[in-house]
């Protein structure tokens, strides 16, 4: 049988697949990338041309594509075995990769529940947190039902997940389906909720959050926050101090921080996770995009053992927590992820950081003359570059004139790929980019808004 060619490809992708987050009344008009193949930190499409992965293959690829290391890692375990149940059983794999976990985590996080990514991971953290509550201390607290959340907050797309966020384009369709969480004002500086600007700030976003979890006390199950910065919202990165407000006042009124780090965890953040910038440690962790390296669908839920604890006894208590998925701590998934560990451990990736991220923010800054580029927000080795049709007002462009995706496209005439959330261009580098290619990137992303913007 001989290979299918691109325009075949192509004609069956139009006929067959039904791509995530994706118009598909405009989708081959706006030109798709058919990739073919990965080298490194490039993408190569069908007609060989060769794209600089600038968002990480959706925020997962942290060190590029066919890594030796993790490449031979899977391929090792291949050998033993591809995937056995961890329901009622174990096996070798995940259990080292527990046990590295809970290494590298926060502390007092000792309990790792796998699943398969970002969205179940919060789902298991929001089951967890109200089954918690059902059963510590013999059910005192059965009332705490409410989760806190943020407005344009996103936590995935399962019906749990999609009622802790706040991002009306993603979720006001599934309305009916949803429950009820608090929701406080985002700490969106650029347009704050509030009408500050940074020399007037006093975080009124953190005293907003701390007045609705203080009158709701005792109803209070869980705060649930992205760690550090809210991704999808556009890299809204939150102000210094407002992590740990929060924990305080989870702590004062006796409920539990869980945290998303499905974007910010695994180096994103200059740190390994994001909440160890402010010295905070949540009573539940939730993992996925980078800790395969961006290789295999997996997802952890890190929890306390005091969580642990409260769903110990003789099973006809029911105390157990009811829920898994069929390849919950696959074994190929968990050799990727131990590899991915190692690379972090042998290769000094946190230790070269600090210096990537600089350069990130100084080249960043030199995109500030361009009259399109409203706010631009720096979170780690990671960015967001809001476009605007009128700086002076931070008035956005027409949402049906798709300028992000005009910008994303003509950048990648200059062999970058990246993908937009609405008119903010996210970066999303592997974090081994190169200075040279950092260059590269931010040189594409001028030429591309200069050619996309009027
Ligand atoms: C991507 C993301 C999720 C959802 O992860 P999926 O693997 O896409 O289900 C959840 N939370 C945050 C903060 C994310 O960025």
């Amino acid at each position: 049988m001989t290979a299918p060619t691109p325009a075949q490809v192509r004609a069956w992708d139009d006929a067959h697949l039904w791509h995530p987050f994706t118009p598909h009344g405009v989708y081959r008009d706006e030109e798709p990338l058919l990739v073919a193949a990965g080298e490194g930190h490039y993408l190569v499409d069908t007609e060989g041309r060769r794209y600089l992965d600038a968002v990480g293959s959706l925020w997962c690829n942290l060190f590029g594509h066919r890594v030796p290391a993790i490449d031979a890692a899977i391929r090792a375990q291949l050998d033993q075995i591809a995937h056995s149940t961890l329901l009622g059983h174990s096996a070798v794999p995940p259990v080292l990769l527990a046990r590295r976990l809970v290494e590298l985590a926060p502390a007092g996080l000792t309990r790792v529940f796998f699943s398969d990514n970002g969205s179940t991971a919060v789902e298991v953290a929001l089951k967890l947190a109200l089954q918690f509550w059902q059963q510590h201390r013999g059910g005192q607290e059965r009332e705490r039902r409410l989760f806190v959340t943020l407005g344009a907050a996103y936590h995935g797309d399962t019906v749990g997940s999609v009622s802790l966020g706040g991002i009306e384009l993603f979720h006001e369709r599934y309305r009916p389906l949803l429950f009820d969480t608090l929701k406080v004002p985002p700490p969106y500086c650029y347009r704050c909720p509030f009408g500050r600007e940074r020399a007037t700030c006093a975080l009124e976003c953190a005293t907003a959050l701390e007045a609705a979890v203080r009158r709701e006390g005792p109803r209070v199950a869980a705060i649930v926050l992205e760690s550090g910065m809210l991704g999808a919202a556009g890299m809204i990165v939150q102000p210094d101090g407002f992590l740990r407000r929060a924990r305080a006042v989870a702590d004062e009124v006796g409920a539990l921080l869980i945290l998303d780090e499905v974007a910010t965890g695994f180096g994103r953040s200059g740190r390994m996770f994001a909440c160890e910038r402010e010295g905070v440690a949540p009573d539940l962790l939730c993992l996925a995009k980078g800790l395969t390296g961006g290789y295999l669908p997996m997802a952890a839920t890190l929890a306390t053992e005091r969580i642990f604890e409260a769903f110990l006894g003789p099973p006809a208590e029911g105390r157990t927590f009811f829920h898994g998925h069929t390849y919950t701590g696959n074994a190929l998934a968990s050799a990727a992820a131990l590899a991915t560990l190692d690379i972090f451990a042998q290769d000094g990736i946190l230790e070269a950081l600090p210096g990537k991220i600089a350069r990130l923010g100084a080249l960043l800054d030199g995109l500030r003359d361009l009259p399109a580029v409203g706010d631009i927000r720096q979170f780690g080795l990671a960015a967001g570059i809001e476009l605007v049709q009128d700086r002076e007002r931070r008035r956005s462009y027409p949402a049906a004139e798709r300028r992000g995706m005009a910008v994303c496209r003509a950048a990648r005439r200059h062999g970058v790929f990246l993908r937009p959330l609405g008119d903010t261009v996210v970066l999303m580098p592997p974090l081994t980019i190169s200075d040279d290619e950092l260059v590269h990137l931010m040189d594409a992303i001028r030429h591309g808004i200069e050619a996309a913007t009027p």
